[in-house]
């Protein structure tokens, strides 16, 4: 399968798992995660009408979206790995939305700079669901007053919030905890689901699905 018919199957999908849950198709928001691809496998994904792209790394987005980006203007990116302080500055130059935001001194360093990029990055809390210790994301138990401190104290705006559930567990759960912790903080963006779980993620709230593998193929 190319890589238009891979979108065209996962949008109705997206349309099916819609329609059987009660959600609408235009409050689910396809990222196309295109990390590790370079230009030529990206360009067929734009041609097919794809406008939203998710990448993990900061530098390589730069590289490959500088170039894209002049014939492909329209184009919103989604960073959605870990964010560095040494690396903010760039984040927030090339990137529309970040989804990992994870503790005080990153909000802190990309607050101040959007305030000096004059940017509003639509921003997402990244939160450790699975309190796994080599992953980003702040623990739930502190995720309530981190987002207030980055409501009050950094004046953010921040949209929802964004989870990676742990690779061997059932996400559903995950899933379903992260919705929760979002309406208890008046929150309705959600950026859950990825290749192997979309579906369910969108039966249990998602506005935002990760998709990488699905349409653009293995990784190596
Ligand atoms: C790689 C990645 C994805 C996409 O994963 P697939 O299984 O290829 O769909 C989604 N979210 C994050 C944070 C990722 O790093």
């Amino acid at each position: 399968m190319d890589i238009a018919t891979r979108l065209r199957d996962i949008k109705s999908k997206i349309k099916k798992v819609a329609l059987e849950t009660g959600r609408e198709t235009h409050d689910i928001n396809l990222v196309a995660v295109s990390k590790t691809f370079d230009i030529p496998a990206i360009i067929p994904a734009l041609e097919a009408g794809q406008l939203e792209f998710g990448e993990n790394r900061v530098q390589e987005a730069v590289r490959k979206w500088s170039k894209l980006r002049e014939d492909f203007s329209d184009v919103v990116l989604h960073l959605i790995g870990p964010l560095q302080s040494n690396k903010v500055k760039e984040a927030v130059a090339t990137f529309d939305v970040i989804h990992t935001i994870d503790r005080p001194k990153i909000a802190r360093a990309v607050a101040s700079e959007m305030q000096k990029q004059s940017k509003r990055t639509k921003l997402f809390v990244q939160i450790n669901t699975g309190e796994e210790g080599q992953k980003a994301g702040i623990y739930p138990d502190m995720a309530k007053n981190f987002i207030k401190m980055c409501r009050i104290e950094l004046n953010l705006n921040i949209a929802g919030l964004m989870c990676i559930p742990p690779a061997q567990e059932e996400p559903a759960v995950h899933f379903a905890f992260l919705y929760k912790l979002a309406s208890e903080m008046n929150l309705t963006g959600l950026s859950m689901g990825m290749s192997a779980d979309f579906e369910a993620a969108i039966s249990l709230g998602s506005t935002d699905i990760r998709v990488g593998s699905a349409i653009f193929g293995n990784r190596n």
